[in-house]
């Protein structure tokens, strides 16, 4: 058990999930999700598309790479940026009982909302699914 008393701020919420594991009963779960308004989606957008053209400027001087380095990262800038603008909401975690051995954890699970996330229980070591339902948009 590392589970550190957490103050969810008000953009911070707790949904509802599923721990499968293969002959097992469904474990509950729940998934902290970090909600962006349209502003922040806006912000995210234009910094991750400023990150790629950002490193696309040094790569100019890299010798042969910069043939793949520049337009690689010319084109990753917007794809980035449409990515950021479209993630409505980023796992921050996800806690609860492993299916299989019943041990209570916290799961480093991060990055934009799947509906289905493969994890590894840390006492039991076997393979474990997080399902959760599509959250509903915040609009
Ligand atoms: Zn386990």
């Amino acid at each position: 058990m590392h589970d550190s008393p957490h103050i969810p701020a008000a953009n911070e919420r707790e949904v509802a999930a599923r721990l499968c594991h293969h002959g097992r009963a469904d474990a509950p779960a729940s998934v902290r999700l970090r909600t962006w308004s349209a502003s922040e989606r806006r912000f995210r957008a234009l910094r991750a598309w400023a990150v790629c053209w950002g490193l696309a400027v040094p790569a100019v001087f890299l010798p042969v790479l910069h043939f793949v380095l520049v337009p690689s990262l010319l084109v990753a800038g917007p794809i980035a940026g449409l990515l950021r603008l479209r993630e409505e909401q980023t796992v921050l975690g996800a806690s609860g009982a492993c299916p299989a051995c019943g041990e209570s954890q916290s799961f480093p699970v991060t990055g934009a909302w799947r509906e289905s996330v493969r994890l590894r229980c840390e006492k039991c070591g076997r393979a474990i699914e997080l399902r959760a339902p599509a959250p509903v948009s915040a609009g």
